[in-house]
């Protein structure tokens, strides 16, 4: 992406996330707007967020609100956007209809758009016509002389009709070579002009399409690098006309590879999440449950969503937000699909959650804490998280480590219990159950045990394994002389005793 009119003007990198609040963001969207804010950051550039909100028809109440807290939760601070207002707003397009207007005027004034008054009607027929014929219609170089539009009326008739019918503003697409535009990602694109549509730009109720808005607000906003989702790709060579028509150098663009399916046929979607159990939204929206309630870190969602068609070019794998925008280089973005890994998700998730200190964790995500008992102090709890941490892999899987914690067992597992029988286990119990009355520390039974063992002769592992069944219930867990401590004198006590009386029955 080192394009000779970037470098040579020395422009400062600008970039935009330009969603459109029609629903939640999903995790494809983010991931869009992480590689526009490591591209930035990477660059000394700008992170701006715009709202592409005109086709009102399509707006979903509560997805901006939904979207920026998303980016907010993610770390994903704009530098710009309807929160943070810069030299360049408004930054909600529904409040920057007179500057389309202005631009509309200035296309028509050149002649590089019409106005059409062919109504839906009149089109749906001819494309059915098409369609019959096995084509698909376009409205454009070859075609337009035989509509009603004001290139083909007297300027009298186009007042005329303008003062009475709902009418559309078109791009007019001249003859000519095939456009051409380089995409950062994909390399060179060339399509025919009798391929593109004289796309609408205005629409009848006034309000701009996408395509005029978007590179109007481009060009006014300064934005360098467009940087969006490959879905945008055949609009490319359209945006790239209109520019044209402006006389406006187009910025630089890179079209991001789809994220694919775990099974990687056909794009991820949100009956996908459903139907395997994991979440596509950064957080809740109606009822699905977001990475956030599940138990991610945003840092560690942020870190395999950056891996998630891009690569640093090492083995690199686990790096935090510093990290990421030190070594994102916008070169080693994939042509081809990613496709989505929950447990490569987990896994990440799972060395964040590792390294991260405990007082750190508990307080940052307290409500996956609310199950510990009221009088544990903080320094208990801290200490059981300690001892768990290795072991999650989300947060919510806390809730389960910890019950061995909270509630004895209340049954046993009997496929172990059936081995250990052969051995007279309740010696053992009884003997640790005399370490708890001598109050030896936890952490001296190993020794203690293995003293004794020299005249006792069980194999070792039986007794390890008996000790886990009466205070867990299963071989589950971390480490047994730690449970006990945590567990303290008296419920260490109870849970020997009740399982010496089930080996009696
Ligand atoms: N508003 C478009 C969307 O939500 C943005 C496309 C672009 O970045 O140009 O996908």
């Amino acid at each position: 992406m080192h394009d000779v009119i970037f470098e040579e003007k020395k422009m400062k990198v600008r970039v935009r996330f330009a969603p459109s609040p029609t629903g939640a963001l999903h995790i494809g969207g983010l991931r869009t707007a992480l590689y526009n804010y490591l591209f930035a950051k990477k660059m000394g550039g700008a992170f701006v967020v715009r709202i592409e909100d005109t086709d009102r028809n399509r707006m979903v109440e509560g997805a901006e609100r939904y979207i920026m807290e998303a980016l907010r939760w993610s770390g994903l601070h704009p530098d710009e956007s309807p929160e943070h207002e810069g030299a360049f707003g408004p930054y909600r397009q529904s409040e920057r209809e007179l500057v389309y207007q202005k631009y509309i005027a200035e296309l028509i004034n050149k002649g590089k758009a019409y106005f059409a008054f062919d109504t839906p009607e009149d089109l749906a027929k001819i494309r059915s016509e098409y369609e019959q014929e096995k084509k698909t219609f376009k409205y454009g170089t070859h075609n337009r002389i035989g509509f009603r539009n004001s290139l083909t009326l007297s300027s009298e008739a186009t007042e005329k009709l303008k003062a009475t019918v709902p009418y559309v503003i078109r791009l007019k697409i001249e003859k000519g070579a095939p456009v051409k535009v380089i995409d950062g990602v994909r390399g060179l694109i060339q399509v025919d002009r009798e391929e593109i549509d004289d796309k609408i730009l205005v629409k009848a109720d006034n309000m701009p399409t996408y395509h005029f808005a978007n590179v109007v607000d481009d060009h006014l906003m300064k934005i360098t690098h467009v940087i969006r989702g490959e879905e945008w790709l055949p609009s490319l060579p359209l945006h790239q006309l209109i520019y044209d028509a402006f006389g406006w150098d187009a910025p630089q663009f890179m079209h991001l590879p789809l994220i694919l399916k775990p099974e990687g046929k056909g794009k991820l979607s949100k009956r996908d999440g459903e139907k395997m159990g994991f979440p596509v939204f950064p957080l809740a929206w109606e009822e699905s449950e977001g990475f956030k309630e599940r138990g991610f870190l945003p840092e560690a969602l942020m870190n395999y969503l950056a891996l998630l068609g891009w690569n640093p070019g090492t083995e690199e794998e686990i790096m935090n937000m510093e990290k990421l925008k030190e070594v994102f280089d916008a070169e080693r973005i994939q042509k081809g699909g990613a496709k989505f890994d929950f447990e490569k998700a987990r896994w990440i998730n799972h060395k964040f959650l590792a390294s991260e200190e405990e007082k750190s964790v508990l307080k940052r995500f307290p409500e996956f804490f609310e199950c510990f008992p009221s009088d544990w102090s903080e320094k208990k709890k801290k200490a059981l998280y300690g001892l768990l941490k290795d072991r999650l892999f989300l947060l919510e899987d806390f809730k389960i480590e910890s019950q061995t914690f909270l509630k004895d067992p209340t049954a046993y597992d009997l496929k172990v219990l059936d081995k250990i029988r052969k051995h007279n286990p309740k010696v053992i119990v009884d003997q640790f159950i005399g370490y708890v009355h001598q109050e030896i520390p936890p952490a001296d039974w190993k020794l203690n045990i293995q003293g004794w063992n020299q005249t006792a002769g069980f194999p070792f592992g039986v007794i390890m394994q008996t000790l886990r069944l009466a205070l867990v219930g299963s071989l589950t867990g971390p480490d047994l002389f730690k449970i006990c401590e945590l567990l303290g004198k008296e419920i260490t006590l109870r849970r020997l005793e009740k399982f010496y009386k089930h080996l009696n029955s």
